[in-house]
């Protein structure tokens, strides 16, 4: 999100007049993008400032700004101990930076955090920051409606807004048409996508079969789907289209209906399983990964358990797994106790990063002897000779070039995996 949000930003200052530099010592504007969602991402942004406050010595003119997530949340701490930032710009705000700029060229400390109901950016075409000309992020929507306890989002990204479909599909041709083979189509909830036009209604499925039919040489992603929304009619769409890529990300959190409840997530394990066994019965062969939350508040040593246990039954392609982080403002701070050990936490932690590595790993042997439809990315960063492409169900393959492109599809037959990468040959 945070990558995508950088592009239009980059639009936004190329109208204006800027180009991009490489070589930070060359930069008379330093923009940092920033994450709120836990404690460690903003960590990392107050060593970067320390990092570059070398860089304002020198060059007393330098402009550094802050924008995004943290800006919203903590603009006074920015401003007021960090002499070093000049600009403070939340995520809603970024058609400002220009005007900004100019007021910081004045010698005033420049602020804009003002959440919108509307803004999406529509009309900006991203400029792209990937390298790879093949595949590229499309933002469908903004903000979240959703009050998980722990997350701070809604409150740093304000309301949930779904962009205008024509927009989306406008974009999705533009990047077709100049060489782009892969879209992944992102927002925090995406199944509550919603645009009324005329009396009638668009949801998500329309939209994403609409995107699909852009081009069948066109691979469709998207992300993240919530478990209490995804439908059995989107199943159904994501069934019908071959380029409707089969993998599906659906964040449990938690394996124990009572830590869901306290997290108001809003659905029970339960549910969650119901959600797992339906995909996999409409879409057999799909891959699906996960997002997990280890440490959240009052769990216990047998919630823990449940989660590990929902690992195993699931079989996750992949998880992404946090250590709880308190955020201040959020419902956990204000009525929950952080009141697991940070010792347990880590112990935990470690426990379901085991058993999630042996799980994927399982999911990656069974690849092996099958041939999959690559879209080739790019060169293989490892082994420069070999190309390097992702599945359908998004895993990475690795194989030998045999005069093929980045851009173009082809059938692997994988004869061997490590723990990340599957490894073939073209067929
Ligand atoms: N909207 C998506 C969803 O609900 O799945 C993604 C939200 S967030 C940007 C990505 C992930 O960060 C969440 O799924 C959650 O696992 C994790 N996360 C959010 N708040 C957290 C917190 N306070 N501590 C630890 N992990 C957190
Ligand atoms: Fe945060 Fe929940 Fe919204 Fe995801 S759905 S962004 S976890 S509040």
């Amino acid at each position: 999100m945070n990558v995508a949000d950088s592009e239009i930003v980059m639009s936004i200052l190329k109208d204006a007049g800027f180009q991009q530099t490489k070589d930070i010592n060359d930069a008379g504007l330093i923009l940092i993008n920033t994450c709120s969602i836990r404690e460690n991402a903003e960590q990392r942004i107050w060593s970067k400032l320390k990092s570059i406050r070398h860089l304002k010595k020198k060059k007393k003119d330098l402009i550094v700004g802050l924008i995004g997530c943290m800006a919203e949340r903590l603009k006074e701490q920015i401003l007021e101990t960090e002499n070093l930032v000049d600009i403070v710009a939340g995520p809603d705000s970024y058609r400002e930076i220009p005007l900004l700029i100019s007021e910081a060229e004045a010698g005033h400390k420049a602020v804009n955090i003002l959440l919108s109901r509307e803004e999406t950016y529509a009309d900006i075409s991203p400029v792209r920051m990937d390298k790879n000309g093949v595949s590229a992020f499309v933002s469908i929507m903004r903000g979240c409606n959703n009050m998980c306890a722990y997350c701070v989002v809604p409150y740093v990204r304000g309301a949930e807004r779904s962009r205008d479909p024509k927009s989306i599909l406008k974009e999705v041709r533009e990047l077709f048409e100049s060489g782009y083979r892969e879209v992944t189509l992102l927002g925090q909830n995406v199944d509550s996508f919603k645009w009324n036009q005329n009396g009638n209604t668009i949801y998500f499925s329309e939209l994403l079969e609409k995107v699909a039919k852009v081009s069948p040489l066109l691979r469709v992603r998207f992300s993240t789907s919530h478990p209490k929304d995804i439908s059995d009619e989107l199943l159904r769409t994501i069934s019908q289209y071959d380029n409707i890529c089969k993998h599906i990300h659906l964040p449990a959190q938690s394996g124990s209906t009572r830590i869901l409840n306290l997290m108001n997530r809003e659905y029970s394990r339960e549910w969650y399983m119901d959600r797992i066994e339906t995909i996999k019965k409409i879409l057999p062969g799909c891959a699906i990964s996960t997002d997990l939350i280890t440490g959240f508040c009052t769990e216990t040593d047998e919630d823990h358990k449940l989660t590990l246990s929902l690992i195993e039954w699931a079989g996750f392609d992949f998880a992404y797994m946090f250590k709880y982080s308190e955020r201040p403002g959020t419902k956990a701070a204000r009525k929950l106790k952080d009141d697991v050990p940070e010792n347990i936490k880590t112990i935990r932690l470690n426990e379901i990063i085991a058993l999630q590595n042996k799980v994927s790993s399982k999911s990656k042997k069974q690849d092996v002897g099958k041939v999959f439809e690559v879209l080739i990315e790019d060169r293989s960063k490892r082994t420069g000779d070999n190309l390097s492409g992702r599945t359908s169900q998004n895993k990475v393959v690795v194989f030998p070039e045999k005069g093929h492109r980045k851009g173009e599809y082809v059938n692997v037959l994988i004869d061997r995996c490590t723990s990340a990468t599957l490894i073939g040959e073209i067929i």
